[in-house]
């Protein structure tokens, strides 16, 4: 049985005393809400003060990036150990705008994955297509390069603690799901590929959507067999809208 994790992605948004009041907003919101994983990836700078915040709640800590040297003449950068230290349970890797933006390639991407496994966190590796890759019916070939590339490096006997996520990059940030029956059938194919790659332990991989998900689409996406989560940018910046995010089951029963 894989348990939901729901991460919201916060980008670059949010000042620390915006940041402590989501947090004290959406603590009391979500203390009904069992068995489900829930996420925050916060900007590096507010880090430190939401992790102090989230202390004696079950809400992990989440950076959006990371270096995957452990330290060095890198400037700007931030390595696996300082997330660690600040109380991280996991990273990004690979967000589309990281690839896209900052041409991050497959190959780094990997070496992060595989560094924030060796030094205590899990890595939530994105992919995904683009519009254009889409329209040419590239889509199962692009997210086969993608995952076989990032997770080069993901030894089998630590497979089942990662998590993917599947963004197609044409859904976020801009209104456009994908359908739920889309969405599963791009999901069951990411499973096929993690379970040839690393037998049983592909099974367990939790499998999250990400693009424009919000309260009004999640049950559905969520009642999908491959869809295990989701990762949420937009919707996630507001409590309220995030405290009902990952009270999907509630969200399902009010349609
Ligand atoms: C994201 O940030 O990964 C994302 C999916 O954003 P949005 O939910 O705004 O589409």
């Amino acid at each position: 049985m894989r348990r939901p994790i729901l991460t919201a992605n916060w980008k670059m948004h949010k000042t620390v005393a915006e940041a402590e009041g989501f947090v004290d907003a959406f603590l009391p919101r979500i203390a009904t809400v069992r068995d489900v994983e829930i996420v925050l990836a916060v900007p590096f700078t507010v880090l430190d003060r939401v992790g102090q915040r989230l202390k004696g709640s079950a809400v992990q800590l989440a950076a959006q990036n990371v270096h995957p040297e452990a330290g060095g003449a890198f400037t700007a950068e931030i390595a696996v150990g300082m997330l660690a230290d600040l109380g991280c349970r996991y990273a990004i890797v690979g967000h589309s705008e990281r690839r896209s933006l900052f041409g991050e390639a497959d190959e780094f991407i990997a070496r992060k994955a595989a560094a924030l496994l060796g030094g205590g966190l899990l890595p939530i590796v994105c992919v995904g297509e683009s519009l254009g890759e889409r329209e040419a019916e590239r889509t199962f070939e692009v997210v086969r390069r993608q995952l076989e590339a990032s997770l080069a490096r993901v030894p089998k006997e630590r497979a089942a603690e990662i998590v993917i996520a599947y963004e197609p990059v044409w859904a976020i940030g801009t209104g456009r799901t994908a359908t739920p029956e889309s969405a599963q059938e791009v999901h069951a194919f990411i499973r096929e590929r993690l379970v040839e790659r690393f037998g049983g332990a592909g099974a367990q991989i939790r499998l999250q959507y990400g693009g424009s998900v919000k309260p009004e689409n999640v049950y559905a996406l969520m009642k999908q067999p491959e869809i295990d989560g989701a990762l949420v940018g937009g919707a996630s910046l507001d409590p309220e809208s995030f405290a009902r995010l990952v009270s999907f089951e509630a969200q399902g029963e009010s349609q």
